[in-house]
């Protein structure tokens, strides 16, 4: 019997995604505008929330500069970039955030799983690459829902895998917090001081219902375990 189920997003989270994502919404801005997009601006909508499909968000930040691109086109563009030829684009570029062992050390007590918002292959890829041999009981990415966050369905389907088990969710937005208070699931969340809007996005997570906040998956270590958590 484990001790209940850890739920990870995936980007910001398990992975850091400022060369990889953040740079493919930058450029494809970028692209289609001529104009540029600071990461602050990205960070403003994600902390408004409702933009967790960066697709949709590049497509946003180029209407709202006033050029009109067909959805399409911007998925299309950003894909190009993101993956590239094989996985061989900025993906690539991805940082693995847990310490060594980290993972392993959870799942001897813990169930671990992932709802993100990224298709299933790009998730995939990224656990192959960094985390082979960690067993993930649940992997949710953008097909497997109907509803995207910050809508509950992912968090309420993984907690119909495992009925009567605690669920924990561990995000970086405001979506992940929503989504995880409409589930009525336990949440942590993490604010990297390196982002250029992460007092006002601890405070979000914070007023979202996150039991605790901290810089980094690893530095939430104590309250993945269920210590009371620091606020940091
Ligand atoms: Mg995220």
């Amino acid at each position: 019997m484990t001790e209940g189920v850890i739920v990870f997003d995936m980007d910001g989270v398990l992975v850091d995604v400022t060369a990889s994502y953040r740079e493919a919404i930058r450029q494809t801005v970028e692209h289609f505008t001529g104009m540029p997009v600071n990461p602050g601006e990205i960070q403003d909508y994600k902390n408004a929330g409702g933009w967790n499909n960066d697709w949709a968000l590049s497509h946003r930040i180029c209407l709202d500069r006033e050029v009109a691109v067909e959805y399409d086109n911007v998925v299309e563009h950003f894909q190009r970039i993101f993956l590239g030829n094989n996985f061989n684009g900025l993906i690539q570029r991805e940082q693995w955030i847990p310490r060594g062992g980290l993972l392993e050390d959870l799942e001897l007590r813990f169930r671990l799983a992932i709802f993100t918002g990224r298709e299933r292959a790009e998730a995939f890829h990224t656990l192959q690459r960094f985390a082979p041999t960690v067993v993930f009981q649940g992997v949710l990415g953008d097909e497997d829902v109907a509803h995207k966050k910050p809508h509950p369905e992912g968090l309420q389907r993984i907690a119909a895998m495992y009925p009567g088990e605690a669920l924990t969710y561990v995000g970086d937005t405001v979506d992940d917090a929503r989504s995880a208070k409409a589930a009525g699931v336990r949440f942590l969340g993490v604010a990297d001081p390196g982002n250029p809007r992460a007092a006002e996005l601890r405070a979000l997570l914070i007023a979202e219902g996150a039991e605790a906040v901290a810089a980094n998956l690893n530095e939430l270590e104590p309250a993945l375990y269920g210590e009371p958590g620091v606020i940091s």
